[in-house]
């Protein structure tokens, strides 16, 4: 008898957030990732609160990388009674334990705001506060990539490099059980091939079953050629007109990726003039980590280390902005500049009051370079308004508005059907998870064309049986 294997995808399945896959072998239960899944506020609660199973009973959790929407909810886990390991790459805990604690923080602040505007209505409560989160840092069990672990007897467990973000794995599962063998790959996110600072994603071992990701599984992103060379030009006619760039970007990945690409840019002779402010305590944290982990960066930035060109996180005219004082002085100078400032949706953070003082001088430009979701102050602006609301005031929008896609950490669909074209043989049956429908069932075409496999874009909550 060959002891059950199964899968139940509890979340980020049919949509990008949340990510929570329940694995089942034999007696051993875990979760590959715990993420939070964010949306409007009374449904997320809803989603983050529920568990299908009780938490004390589950033998530990396998994460992919430091993204909330693959961590977020781990400290809502342990403080539910959840005692077991939790597997990650070494950079994915040193990442998560600032990253948990900023969560636990945000929470705070929204729950206090929104509770002294509750006017009789129930009062709400954080998913969880510093003692969980210290909790949760707690049972961190850290792995580097290509040293496979027994996670259980019959299960080994790899982590390969994902070129999503630092320390981002794709992970291999093997199972034995009565003579037969099942290889199992979870991609978490994917990554792309020549983005700053990051490896490639590398091509793990054939497996027979696949769980990959599809945000992008309907698009094409711009070539990262073209998305330079339109940075350029977006920065120069900025100074040209003697305005800044404000660019909105989230604090953990992407601040670093394009202070590495301002970097390489003035390397080569381009846009060298203009100072970069980095304003974003978490930002500077995150960049502390990055320097600690040179092992994962890519050639061309272990290189910049190596030859004395300077290290791409702290080049000469780069300044990364500390207290709050430092910000607001930033408003005063009268120079052109490239500003960078958290969070990258415009929904909170430092860059707000940047907008504030910025948005109305037509000698500006605002630079979206992520991903802006319905209903936030950067969709807003990045849709044309002509004038939006900064803490309760109205502001004209005079700035010039401009938007790159090319920064994308995730493969397109393209890249997402090369990588699995390279992995000999093809998977037998391949699950769609991290994608909305649309580009899910788009991607899940395309894969049954180029594949044999039998390709499923999971309901939430949908379980199924791996070995046949
Ligand atoms: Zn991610």
């Amino acid at each position: 008898m060959v002891a059950p294997l199964s899968i139940t995808f509890e979340g980020a399945a049919r949509t990008v957030t949340g990510s929570r896959h329940h694995l089942r072998f034999g007696e051993r239960s875990w979760l590959f990732d715990c993420g939070l899944y964010q949306g409007h506020r009374d449904e997320a609660e809803a989603v983050n609160r529920t568990f299908a199973f009780a938490p004390g009973t589950l033998d530990a959790v396998v994460v992919s990388h430091a993204h909330l929407d693959h961590t977020g909810n781990l400290p809502t886990l342990v403080g539910r009674g959840f005692r077991g390991p939790i597997h990650c790459t070494e950079a994915t805990a040193d990442l998560s334990t600032f990253m948990l604690a900023d969560s636990a923080h945000l929470q705070e602040r929204d729950v206090d705001h929104v509770n002294r505007h509750a006017r009789g209505r129930a009062r709400r409560e954080v998913l969880y506060g510093a003692a969980e989160v210290a909790a949760t840092v707690e049972r961190f069990d850290r792995h580097r990539y290509h040293e496979p672990w027994e996670l259980f007897p019959g299960v080994r467990v790899e982590y390969f490099d994902a070129g999503h973000m630092l320390g981002s794995a794709l992970t291999t599962f093997e199972f034995r059980a009565g003579g037969r063998t099942l290889r199992l790959g979870m991609s978490g996110d994917l990554g792309r091939a020549d983005r700053p600072i990051l490896r490639d994603p590398e091509r793990h071992p054939a497996v027979e079953v696949l769980v990959l990701e599809s945000t992008y599984g309907d698009r094409f992103h711009t070539p990262a050629a073209e998305t330079e060379r339109a940075l350029v030009e977006i920065v120069q006619r900025t100074a040209a007109r003697g305005g800044r760039v404000l660019v909105p970007a989230f604090a953990v990945g992407r601040s670093q990726e394009l202070v590495a690409t301002f970097h390489a840019l003035c390397l080569r002779g381009e846009v060298c003039e203009l100072p970069i402010y980095v304003d974003s305590p978490m930002a500077r944290e995150a960049t502390a980590v990055y320097r600690r982990h040179p092992e994962l960066f890519d050639e061309p930035t272990r290189r910049s280390f190596q030859e004395g060109q300077g290290e791409p996180f702290g080049f000469q005219r780069l300044r990364y902005v500390g207290s709050p004082e430092e910000s607001r002085a930033l408003n005063d100078l009268t120079t052109p500049c490239i500003l960078i400032a958290a969070s990258g949706m415009c929904e909170g953070g430092r860059i707000l009051h940047h907008l504030r003082h910025g948005l109305g001088d037509v000698r500006n430009t605002v630079l979206f370079v992520g991903f802006q979701a319905e209903g936030t102050l950067g969709r807003r602006l990045r849709d044309g308004a002509e004038t939006v609301n900064i803490f309760g005031e109205p502001v004209p929008v005079g700035a010039e508005i401009a938007a790159l896609d090319g920064f994308s950490a995730h493969a397109d669909q393209r890249e997402l059907s090369d990588w699995v074209g390279r992995l000999d043989p093809a998977p037998r049956r391949i699950f769609l998870v991290h994608g909305e429908p649309g580009p899910a069932e788009v991607l899940a075409g395309v894969l049954r064309e180029r594949t044999a496999a039998e390709v499923r874009v999971p309901e939430k909550g949908e379980a199924f049986e791996l070995w046949h």
